[in-house]
């Protein structure tokens, strides 16, 4: 059991970590990789440095400092958030706890843009397995994704629904085999509908009949996460307060996943807010 559990290891998670621990708390950081900043080998608009410093130096240094105060910070995927009596983060490999949680998650990633996806979100389009697998019983679903994220997600239809179909829209199969969930490697060209989506039509030009199809492409979002444990987003951004709260009580968002300019200052900023409030709640907890 953590204090804190963040998600993310970019800037806003290690600075948020950086404050726990230097509050007596103990964190946890979880981070899939290094996030948007590893992308860049330049950066000359953030305080400090003389020269330019490249993302992955300014993010290793960070994560360094975080160790040195005793964050422990591992590298795995988070497919899942909850709370029952306390937060619960599923990663592909094991179930952590804590009493306040962080997410850190930088923006959403670029998702493949099918025709049909946009117009049939609430439709028969869905990014959340737990919150609409219910609409979903006895029905015939497909998940669109071809890794450990569309697998949880799959996983958590197969009881309920018919069928479910992994699309992984012309990628390769994820290695895991299960008799009641079919994988299709077929490109999607169309998913298709009127009020409703029924139909997935590929670029062969074969189709199948379908009742919904679930997102999950890549890492589950911040949104995706949100949306998990009922935290407001709008816009693809978590709706936090001035006090990086969200609607979740004890639970806090920073940095890109929020409303407002992406960049490594604000990522830092809010960090800190986070960090500072999620002690506060834990300690508001443990008197
Ligand atoms: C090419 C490029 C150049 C940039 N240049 C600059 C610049 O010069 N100056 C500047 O100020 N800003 C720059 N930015 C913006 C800057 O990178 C971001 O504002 C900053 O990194 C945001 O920090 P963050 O911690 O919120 O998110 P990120 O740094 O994106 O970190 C997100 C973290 O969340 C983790 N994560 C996400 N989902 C999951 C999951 N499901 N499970 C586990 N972990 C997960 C990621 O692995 C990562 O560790 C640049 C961005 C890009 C893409």
């Amino acid at each position: 059991m953590f204090d804190v559990i963040i998600i993310g290891k970019g800037p806003a998670g290690i600075t948020a970590s950086i404050y726990i621990q230097r509050a007596g708390l103990n964190s946890l950081v979880i981070g899939k990789d290094l996030g948007a900043l590893a992308k860049t080998d330049k950066i000359e608009n953030y305080y400090g440095f003389k020269e330019p410093i490249s993302g992955k130096e300014l993010l290793e240094t960070g994560i360094k400092q975080a160790e040195n105060l005793g964050s422990k910070i591992i590298s795995e995927e988070v497919i899942s958030i909850g709370y029952e009596e306390n937060f619960i983060v599923k990663t592909t490999k094991r179930i952590y706890n804590s009493t306040s949680l962080i997410l850190a998650t930088g923006s959403n990633r670029n998702s493949s843009n099918i025709k049909g996806i946009k117009e049939f979100e609430g439709k028969g389009i869905s990014y959340c397995a737990v919150c609409d697998a219910f609409f979903y019983r006895g029905k015939d679903v497909a998940v669109l994704g071809s890794g450990d994220y569309a697998i949880s997600e799959a996983m958590e239809l197969a009881p309920i629904a018919k069928s479910v179909t992994i699309l992984t829209n012309g990628k390769k199969a994820p290695e895991y085999r299960s008799e009641n969930i079919k994988i299709n490697e077929n490109p999607v060209k169309e998913f298709i509908g009127n009020e409703k989506i029924d139909k997935i039509e590929f670029e062969n030009n074969d189709k199948i009949n379908i009742d919904g199809v679930f997102i999950a492409e890549g890492v589950a979002s911040s949104t995706d996460l949100a949306k998990k444990i009922g935290a407001e987003t709008k816009n693809n951004n978590i709706i936090v307060n001035e006090n990086q709260e969200t609607n979740i009580k004890g639970m806090y968002a920073c940095g890109d996943c929020t409303q407002g300019i992406k960049q490594i200052t604000k990522a830092v900023y809010e960090g800190t807010k986070a960090g500072l409030e999620a002690v506060k709640f834990v300690r508001s907890q443990t008197k």
